[in-house]
């Protein structure tokens, strides 16, 4: 239990900012005091659920009541927003992408680092169940080593928004969904990445990209496809995990999927060949029913501390802070690399990244 009631004032108290209200509720020693916005019909949202509205950022940032700031803005303006709550002696939790670039990042943490101050990133998707779950499959080897993860997600309605379309802010999708596809690809390797090949989606014509395809290869033979779609009408499993004695797959967030692998106490038998097509194959015949086991996902361990709680406990010294600013850096730095593999038109090697 925190030593301290702290309190937070939200900048940005659109979608995600008035979302935060809720993710703040259950958790000990946090209260969300106050916001902020530019629209006026957003301040009048705030100020029906009973928080205290500021006129300006200063004003916010000038109240001593107010410990912890959370920026729930368009990316753009996340640098300028984080060093001056931080310059005001303020703790900091950011909304993703952290910023636009990693330069930006980087001015971030010279300031939080003279500060003394708590900047956080909130990587919320590090608690999703179906991340969780491919991790455990990949620690306990229920596919034996894993050599090939794609992740992907997909949807048909475009890019949502109004911002989120345009370049200036900090728009598309790779900034968008990418940014928590590869944070969580990046903890599920302890290997370095070794080389990048991505290509862009700009099938809707907007200035930013609707998609991407990654390919990203690590230095340990790892590989990953990730993918983010806004034009797929039928989607693609979430997750698809291939082991050397299995795959498993994840279809979807309701964590519905299963494993198929070898069964190590039966000796493994040939399969046989099936008409396929206008042809036999079997090669691509099904792995034999008898040398094979069909396991349901297990539901993964749940993490100790939500995000607030771990944030909480990081302010009062207890515990430190799961969402590294170095593994933020490292994700933009991975998505700078992707940009230029795209316009690239090449695959970007020799990374150590
Ligand atoms: P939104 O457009 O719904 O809300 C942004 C709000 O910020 C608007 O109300 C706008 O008026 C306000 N704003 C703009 N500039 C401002 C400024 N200088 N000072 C104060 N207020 C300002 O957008 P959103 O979907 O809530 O996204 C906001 C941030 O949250 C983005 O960084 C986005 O990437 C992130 N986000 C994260 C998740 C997640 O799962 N972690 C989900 C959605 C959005």
């Amino acid at each position: 239990m925190s030593n301290k009631n702290y309190k937070m004032a939200i900048v940005g108290y659109g979608g995600m900012g008035s979302y935060h209200t809720k993710l703040v509720e259950p958790v000990e020693g946090l209260t969300v005091t106050g916001a902020f916005d530019i629209k006026p019909d957003r301040m009048a949202a705030a100020l029906e659920k009973g928080f205290t509205g500021y006129g300006s950022l200063d004003e916010l940032l000038g109240d001593n009541e107010v410990d912890v700031v959370l920026i729930a803005t368009p990316n753009d303006v996340h640098k300028d927003i984080a060093i001056q709550a931080l310059r005001a002696g303020k703790h900091v939790i950011c909304e993703k992408p952290v910023t636009i670039t990693s330069s930006e990042l980087l001015e971030i943490i010279a300031v939080q680092q003279e500060t003394g101050q708590i900047f956080s990133v909130h990587q919320n998707r590090r608690w999703d169940e179906d991340f969780l779950l491919v991790k455990h499959v990949m620690e306990k080897r229920q596919i034996g080593d894993t050599f090939h993860i794609e992740s992907r997600v997909q949807g048909a309605n475009g890019i949502p928004g109004d911002w989120r379309q345009l370049k200036e802010p900090g728009g598309g999708m790779l900034l968008d969904w990418g940014v928590h596809l590869l944070d969580q690809l990046l903890l599920l390797t302890d290997s370095k990445v070794e080389s990048v090949w991505t290509e862009l989606s700009m099938i809707l014509g907007t200035e930013v990209d609707d998609g991407f395809t990654s390919f990203i290869k690590f230095e340990d033979g790892l590989t990953a496809l990730i993918e983010v779609g806004t034009t797929n009408y039928i989607k693609l499993p979430r997750w698809y995990v291939k082991g050397n004695e299995g795959t498993a797959i994840v279809r979807d967030w309701d964590l519905s999927g299963e494993i198929v692998c070898n069964n190590p106490d039966v000796v493994k038998v040939e399969p046989k060949p099936i008409q396929a097509g206008q042809g036999l194959t079997k090669t691509m015949a099904p792995p034999s029913e008898q040398s094979t086991l069909r396991l349901p996902l297990e539901k993964p361990p749940i993490s100790a501390q939500s995000f607030y709680e771990n944030f909480v406990s990081t302010l009062d010294g207890r515990t430190e802070q799961l969402v590294k600013n170095e593994e933020a850096l490292r994700v933009l730095r991975l998505i700078e690399t992707i940009f230029e593999s795209a316009e690239k038109r090449t695959v970007i090697n020799d990374l150590h990244l």
